[in-house]
């Protein structure tokens, strides 16, 4: 059986960009994200951890009802390659719970926490039907709050057609992400790029 490569990029010829937020959700920086995808009509994809799904649920709820998708990225981030196979079927399986119990959708995208992963953990994530999903902005470090014009930069010159791109809304102060992800959605909205979830990217691949 063939092992399935991260996605980093979808070939395609459409303008559409898939722009996602690990971590969260965040009763401070979720909602704020909300508002900003909303005002350019776009949908985003956001990767949430199961344990701080449990915290807020309200906001779960308001993600999956303005039409955004939600990835599995697993129930307490951990590094799954130290983990035993069963530990980590139970990470990935608790989460993909939680979020159909509060979504009513199963998840179908999943990102590993610091995108550490081998070939039996792929295999694992492939078996429950998951697209495994990275990103081409890796460099642009929003997690380390390196200034708003260094997530914007590193992040401007991987938006192309069928680009994943990756920001966080979780974990410590967030307030350089949203402003540089407002930047950036302002700037692909008016060249015209359509901001999609990661599943609806996958259906624009182009077909070989
Ligand atoms: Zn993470």
């Amino acid at each position: 059986m063939s092992i399935p490569k991260i996605i980093n990029q979808v070939d395609t010829r459409h303008k559409a960009i898939a722009i996602t937020f690990d971590d969260g959700p965040n009763p401070v920086y979720t909602p704020q994200i909300l508002d900003l995808f909303r005002e350019v009509s776009g949908k985003a994809t956001f990767f949430m951890i199961g344990e701080q799904m449990k915290k807020y649920p309200d906001i779960v709820s308001a993600v999956s009802k303005e039409g955004h998708e939600i990835g599995n990225h697993t129930y307490t981030h951990p590094k799954l390659t130290t983990l035993t196979p069963e530990d980590c079927q139970k990470e990935v399986q608790l989460t993909e719970q939680l979020i159909r119990d509060m979504t009513g959708t199963r998840p179908v995208t999943f990102r590993p926490p610091y995108l550490d992963l081998d070939h039996k953990i792929s295999a694992l994530i492939h078996s429950r039907s998951y697209s495994i999903i990275g990103a081409l902005n890796m460099e642009a470090l929003d997690w380390e709050q390196p200034g708003v014009d260094h997530i914007l930069s590193k992040s401007r010159k991987h938006a192309m057609n069928g680009s994943v791109l990756l920001f966080h809304d979780g974990f410590g102060n967030r307030s350089q992400t949203v402003e540089a992800v407002r930047m950036l959605v302002g700037e692909l909205s008016s060249k015209g790029y359509k901001l999609v979830t990661v599943s609806e990217l996958l259906e624009l691949r182009a077909a070989t």
